[in-house]
């Protein structure tokens, strides 16, 4: 079982054989043109194909990191003042056009997928699986919003009295500062901006200094596709210096950020102490993510869904399993599966096929794993012995889990391969309690075979993401809307029907006929 388990976690070949996603796809007859071919099972290319190796590994070969210049804080005026000089001509091409631009880059990704993986493996240390997924991610998100913008931005004639017309009419609003992080460099980063963009809105983006060069790949390919050059400027640089001045910069319309809670309120604050008017933010931020496992569950199911969700893409998604509650009574079996799975993880090069966990993203990164894991050993119990990386690589931290006292014993996020373990038994529902009084709220797995169960822990939990008996990752545009509360967001869903909403000014318009 454990050699079955980690084979299928890990390796390019045994990936595109199999679904992408864990979830089955989609039961809903879901519009064509929303899914096209950067989804299996939905013709076009097919990753399946054992030629789609070739590419991917000459891409690699050829393929280095540009070192990309920085900006300063004081080139943030100019960006956003072009940014907005080009507000009135792209709000005002019809919705239509600006998702046929939007679906023309998604194309270009499509083509260029061998090199946009190779450049995410080589900038922000992507297996190979990882790459993948996230160039289709990106792909699905620039399908799904444009045809999303042209559903929604059409006038709707409201009823009212004879003699008088209503609509209601959905404009952009502005020049968004779209500022994005390192763990998902090319899916998110096209998230925010295809999302403004579809709407009407022109962008100024912020990618996370730790992967400029995927960000600059991608607004070129945005801008040959016919966006133009001003609608959607780029700054490289930090948060501290040119990302701050952004928030701040006269101009904006509104921000979308994800990142860090700790950063999403020094935005929040930022915005309040403006003065004109009071602008949006959209915020997507962390989580301690739980999975509360009770003794109906069936063991390998849960040991496949803890691997995959908390040691996939080295734990550095804030969807990320963090917090394994384990029902007495299960607890030992679903360990030792654990254990063994992990230990099975190939930690080491990501430009190899057959690598599970790559090095995080930096030193600093870590350091800070390191110290927390050095913590744990003083304070918890090791559940297994972390296996040896497989390479000498800087940054490599191997799968590993500590067994804490308490679910409040887990107070801080920490994003990397490393999972605390409770132990509990009595009422689920009081834990689950305990898990929203930690107050983050972004995803939750439930593990049981009572479905009466699972849908109780579902309507207690505010918890934006709730996947039962299944990994807790990879959120698929369209059908799994993504995002959280409390601490770990705003609102709204990222690949969701509402998310376009928050980008755009609602006009009413009435007409005494
Ligand atoms: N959407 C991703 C997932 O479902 C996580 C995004 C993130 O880590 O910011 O795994």
């Amino acid at each position: 079982f454990v050699h079955q388990l980690a084979d299928e976690s890990v390796g390019l070949r045994e990936l595109l054989r199999s679904p992408l996603h864990a979830s089955p796809a989609p039961a809903l007859p879901l519009p064509a043109d929303l899914y096209g071919p950067s989804r299996r099972n939905s013709g076009g290319v097919d990753l399946a194909e054992e030629a789609m190796l070739d590419p991917l590994l000459r891409a690699l070969a050829s393929t280095t990191v540009p070192v990309v210049p920085m900006a300063e804080p004081g080139d943030v005026a100019a960006a956003v003042a072009a940014a907005r000089t080009a507000f009135a001509g792209w709000s005002s091409t019809p919705v239509e056009r600006r998702g046929a631009i939007l679906r023309e880059a998604a194309d270009a990704m499509q083509r260029e997928l061998p090199h946009l993986c190779a450049l995410l493996v080589r900038e922000a240390f992507k297996t190979w699986g990882d790459a993948v997924a996230e160039v289709r991610e990106a792909i699905d998100f620039l399908r799904y919003y444009s045809r999303q913008a042209e559903r929604l931005m059409q006038p709707e004639s409201l009823p009212g009295p004879t003699g008088e017309s209503n609509e209601l009419r959905l404009e952009g609003r502005g020049t968004w500062a779209c500022i994005s992080p390192w763990n998902f460099p090319l899916a998110i980063f096209t998230g925010q901006v295809a999302a403004a963009l579809a709407t009407g809105n022109t962008v100024v983006a912020k990618p996370a200094e730790q992967t400029p060069a995927i960000a600059r790949e991608t607004v070129t390919l945005l801008h040959a596709a016919g966006v133009p050059v001003a609608a959607l400027r780029l700054l490289h640089g930090t948060g501290e210096t040119v990302g701050a001045a952004l928030v701040k910069a006269d101009g904006i319309a509104g921000v979308v950020f994800t990142g860090s809670t700790e950063v999403a309120r020094l935005i929040a604050r930022s915005l309040a102490d403006r003065d004109g008017p009071i602008l949006p933010l959209i915020a997507e931020t962390g989580g301690i993510n739980a999975m509360l496992v009770d003794s109906t569950a069936l063991p390998e199911q849960v040991a496949d869904a803890v691997v995959q969700s908390a040691f996939r893409s080295a734990g550095q998604r804030c969807s990320a399993l963090r917090l394994l509650c384990l029902h007495e009574g299960i607890a030992d079996a679903v360990l030792e599966m654990v254990g063994g799975a992990a230990r099975e993880l190939a930690c080491g090069d990501p430009g190899r096929l057959d690598t599970d966990v790559g090095p995080v993203i930096d030193a600093t990164a870590y350091d800070n794993l390191r110290r927390h894991v050095g913590r744990l050993q003083r304070e918890a119990r090791a559940c297994f012995p972390p296996a040896a990386p497989r390479e000498a690589l800087p940054n490599l931290v191997p799968p590993q889990a500590f067994e804490v006292k308490r679910v409040a014993d887990v107070a801080q996020e920490v994003f990397g391969p490393v999972l605390h373990v409770v132990r509990w038994s009595g009422d689920p529902l009081a834990l689950v309690d305990e898990i929203n009084s930690l107050g983050w709220g972004l995803t939750l797995g439930v593990q049981t075979r009572i479905d009466s169960r699972a849908q109780a822990i579902a309507a207690r939990a505010r918890i934006g993401n709730v996947y039962v008996n299944r990994n807790m990752i990879g959120a698929v545009v369209g059908v799994q809307p993504f995002g959280g509360e409390g601490l770990s967001g705003t609102g709204p869903k990222a690949g969701g029907p509402h998310y376009l909403l928050r980008f755009c000014a609602e006009r009413t318009v009435t007409v005494n006929t």
